[in-house]
């Protein structure tokens, strides 16, 4: 079996399986006072600094959430009504386009890249306070955006600038500070750590309220008992992470899948590779493999044992056309028969080579499997 779907979700690294053993065999609630209390928080502390110092924010700007779906909630709808309008990126994860109306897109290029005089365009009647909300990274394509100049832009009209940098962390320098952000959505399990908890990053600034009203947990921003474990899972892994992406070790996969790239671009001459042209993550290739529905595709590569995806598969499991790759300007039928392959700190470099071979199989066999 070859897992190639790391953008879905990472295998659970064993330092945080590890950390986390220990953590859930301690009793007691990190809010209490007693010393059962008063151990958790310090294990909650830890976790908290140590993301906090990896991502160049401080401790009290991380407020742990279930996820980045929540994160990206939170951000947009702990501050609608305080924001005139709210401005999206047209290529954003679903759960960013969490409000029925006063959403407006932001369009983005054939390359995926939302440019300056777009983003102005769009801005030319937002009156402040607005919020704008561009992912770093694209889960599907892997683009990544050049998020400082935007944000500058937004902030000097008197705009919000919240990112989503689920896809980005661990895989690409993600600095809060540098970025200049003033909310920021991570998510554990996309780095190796367990799923169910991630962080809202948000500068003590922004006027955020909160979801859930309860206990006042996380600065009164997420009330609930926090995990403890989960929280020092997502620290261990991203501590990893961190540590590995600085030795170099994307490298190695970016090698690999510039590679792939090639040889599916030499297997057929009409094979794209969506935001070729743009920076993109070092782990994801998002190919067509022309005439040849998405949909047959995963069929067969899951018959070969090989796990991908489209770019999009909704919670029913099936899977329908990337509106991303739509917004990025391509027909419906190309849209069809994309491909995401997205790999990651278990992948190894014969996976990607019988990946290749059993594409170049499909892709011969062509239509007979529509
Ligand atoms: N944002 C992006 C870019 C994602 O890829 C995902 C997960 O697919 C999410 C948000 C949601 O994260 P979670 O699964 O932690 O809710």
């Amino acid at each position: 079996m070859i897992y190639l779907d790391y953008n879905a979700s990472a295998p659970l690294r064993p330092c945080a399986l590890e950390a986390m053993t220990a953590v859930f065999q301690k009793t007691g609630n990190p809010a209490s006072g007693h010393a059962f209390g008063r151990c958790l928080r310090q294990v909650v502390d830890q976790a908290r600094a140590q993301i906090a110092e990896a991502i160049q924010a401080t401790p009290q700007q991380i407020i742990f959430t279930s996820g980045g779906t929540e994160g990206n909630n939170l951000a947009i709808n702990g501050l609608k009504a305080r924001v005139s309008q709210v401005f999206v990126g047209a290529t954003e994860h679903d759960s960013v386009y969490s409000l029925e109306e006063n959403m407006h897109l932001i369009p983005v290029n054939t390359q995926g890249l939302i440019e300056a005089a777009t983003l102005d365009k769009c801005l030319e009647k937002a009156s402040p306070p607005f919020l704008v909300s561009i992912m770093l990274a694209n889960n599907e394509t892997g683009v990544i955006q050049d998020l400082p100049p935007l944000v500058q832009q937004v902030q000097a009209r008197g705009g919000i600038f919240h990112t989503d940098a689920v896809q980005a962390l661990g895989k690409i320098a993600v600095d809060f500070k540098a970025l200049g952000v003033d909310l920021m959505t991570l998510s554990a399990h996309k780095i190796g750590g367990p799923a169910s908890i991630g962080a809202l990053v948000v500068k003590e600034s922004v006027p955020l309220s909160p979801l859930l009203k309860g206990g006042g947990q996380e600065r009164g921003l997420r009330s609930g008992t926090l995990s403890v474990a989960l929280a020092t899972g997502f620290a261990q892994a991203l501590l990893e992470a961190e540590a590995q992406r600085k030795e170099g070790t994307w490298h190695q996969n970016q090698h690999w899948h510039q590679w792939m790239e090639n040889r599916l671009k030499d297997a057929s001459p009409h094979t794209i590779v969506f935001g070729e042209k743009a920076p993109r993550l070092p782990n994801t290739t998002c190919v067509t493999m022309p005439d040849i529905s998405h949909e047959t595709q995963l069929m067969a590569f899951d018959l070969a044992g090989i796990g991908v995806s489209a770019g999009a598969a909704c919670s029913s499991g099936k899977v329908k056309a990337s509106p991303v790759l739509t917004q990025m300007g391509f027909p419906l039928e190309i849209a069809q028969t994309a491909l995401r392959i997205s790999s990651g700190w278990h992948t190894v470099e014969d996976e990607i080579t019988q990946f290749v071979e059993v594409w170049k199989r499909i892709s011969m066999k062509g239509k007979s499997l529509s």
